[in-house]
């Protein structure tokens, strides 16, 4: 199944397959292996502009906007056929650029497909609004497009990530510029194949690989683009935010996160473990919604600990290739973050319960999964993003103490509650700052629940109807008659 990854790649603009303005290529690691695996065209400021002029155009041309919006639903019906096509090649990159499991390419390819069909089935579902103005006026409101619609996404999961996006940019009529990540860009230029394939119309959608410094900045401060749609770390959001400022460019930000579990005394032990385990392990914990923190009431702390350590210890790692359960991380940068972190939890004074460490498989950057017990809230582990196979647990005697430690850090993405007692349950659902709350589960919902961050997680939405709101600005038409 495991095919190989072709040894060269260019960017797409205008319609065209193009190399680099600089004639520079980034090379693409397999983080299994540390072997080099692919060569990408880099991206430069110049081939930011020629994006944006295509982008432009096709938005001046109205080459989405004239179409019926059920026709435009049609075209993502059409790419989503076009990807499911390629799904074995889709899942090879997956596994060979960006570390994952075979069966997590696999779901990544349905995932997007879900995306993709998703939005197209809503395309002529998004409805304005008649206001009544009494017996000489008619009044109406219209869902117009921002225009070009400039998306810059990170190397966890690029393909659902930039698929749901430039989604829902298509559907409502704008048109993108899309930067793939330098450290995952294979499987976005297969979703730029088949935008080609589907017939979406030249310059509609562009997608390129550069580095965020030179290529990611040029495009955020482009003078000709109307709308952002980041996805990334806090600090180079709030750059990107600077940029838009000085053009006043709505943005979407989709930023970090430090989840918080609340595990309550009556819980189901056993599912609880496997759900948080899940939560935090998946894809190396390198989600923006992980379940890092997990805060346990006291009465049940040993016996949790107990099953959560078991869960870490019985989980595979090494290639994704040859059917782990855990993949590397994406870079050795990110894997010494990720160490570094461990040891200033043990410098804090943290309990290491297992892992913590690198492992030596290959030369692939590999973590094992780690559970730091004994830790309290102010501490830097508790506070700061691993993005890793870390999880920090925390012990709360009170309902309202374990509401506060889950509100104490900066961040307020996704938060989990385990109880029997749905009052419980609901009691601390209207308490929790996030934007997702899952109820005995990591993870309740998908594509169509809305998803996104409050404080500095980020703002706007992802995924479900509320998504498209973000990709449109109202107008209103008042006529006199
Ligand atoms: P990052 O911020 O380093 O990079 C994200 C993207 O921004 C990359 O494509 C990069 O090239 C680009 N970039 C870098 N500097 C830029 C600049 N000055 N201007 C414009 N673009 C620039 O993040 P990362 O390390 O790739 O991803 C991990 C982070 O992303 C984590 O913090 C994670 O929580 C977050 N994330 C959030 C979500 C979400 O939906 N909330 C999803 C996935 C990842």
């Amino acid at each position: 199944m495991i095919g190989s990854v072709r040894p060269y790649w260019r960017n797409f603009i205008d319609g065209d397959w193009v190399d680099g303005a600089g004639g520079d290529r980034i090379a693409v690691e397999n983080p299994a292996t540390g072997e080099i695996i692919a060569e990408v065209a880099r991206a430069m400021p110049a081939d930011v502009d020629r994006a944006v002029a295509a982008a432009r155009a096709a938005f001046d041309a109205r080459a989405l906007l004239d179409l019926r919006p059920s026709e435009r639903g049609e075209l993502m019906f059409a790419i989503a056929r076009q990807l499911e096509r390629m799904s074995d090649e889709i899942a090879t990159v997956e596994c060979l650029d960006n570390g994952k499991t075979l069966a997590n390419g696999l779901a990544e390819v349905s995932l997007t497909v879900r995306y993709l069909t998703y939005y197209g089935g809503l395309a002529d579902k998004l409805e304005g609004r008649q206001i009544p103005l009494g017996r000489d006026f008619l009044d109406y409101t219209i869902h117009m497009p921002f225009g070009v619609s400039a998306q810059i996404v990170p190397w966890n999961g690029p393909l659902p990530v930039g698929a749901r996006s430039v989604a829902c940019a298509l559907v409502t009529g704008n048109t993108v510029v899309l930067k793939s990540p330098e450290d995952s860009p294979l499987s976005l230029f297969l979703l730029a194949e088949a935008c080609e394939k589907a017939g979406v119309p030249r310059g509609a959608v562009n997608i390129l690989c550069g580095y965020g410094r030179d290529a990611g900045a040029a495009l955020v401060a482009h003078r000709d683009i109307d709308h952002i749609v980041f996805t990334g770390s806090v600090a180079t959001g709030k750059s990107v935010l600077r940029a838009a400022a000085e053009r006043v460019v709505p943005c979407v930000m989709e930023l970090g996160g430090k989840s918080a579990g609340i595990v309550y005394g009556d819980a189901d032990l056993d599912r609880a473990a496997k759900a948080a385990a899940r939560g935090i392990f998946h894809h190396s914990g390198q989600i923006c919604s992980a379940a890092s923190r997990l805060i346990v009431h006291r009465s049940i702390h040993d016996a949790f600990l107990e099953r959560l350590k078991a869960e870490a210890e019985r989980r595979s790692v090494g290639p994704g290739v040859d059917g782990h359960d855990m993949g590397p991380l994406i870079s050795l940068r990110q894997l010494e973050k990720v160490e570094a972190l461990c040891k200033t939890g043990v410098a804090e004074g943290a309990t290491l319960v297992t892992g913590g460490s690198r492992m030596a498989v290959h030369a692939g950057h590999f973590m094992r999964p780690t559970i730091f017990a004994g830790v309290r809230p102010d501490m830097m582990i508790a506070q700061e993003e691993f993005f890793g196979p870390v999880v920090v647990v925390i012990p709360f005697d009170t309902p309202e103490e374990a509401v506060a430690i889950a509100n104490g850090t900066d961040y307020g993405l996704a938060a989990g509650i385990f109880t029997r007692d749905l009052r419980l349950a609901h009691w601390t659902a209207d308490r929790l700052v996030a934007g997702q709350v899952y109820v005995n589960e990591w993870w309740v919902g998908g594509v169509e629940t809305p998803f996104g961050g409050t404080r500095r997680s980020g703002y706007g939405r992802e995924k479900g109807q509320e998504a498209l709101l973000g990709y449109v600005q109202t107008k209103n038409v008042g006529i006199r008659l």
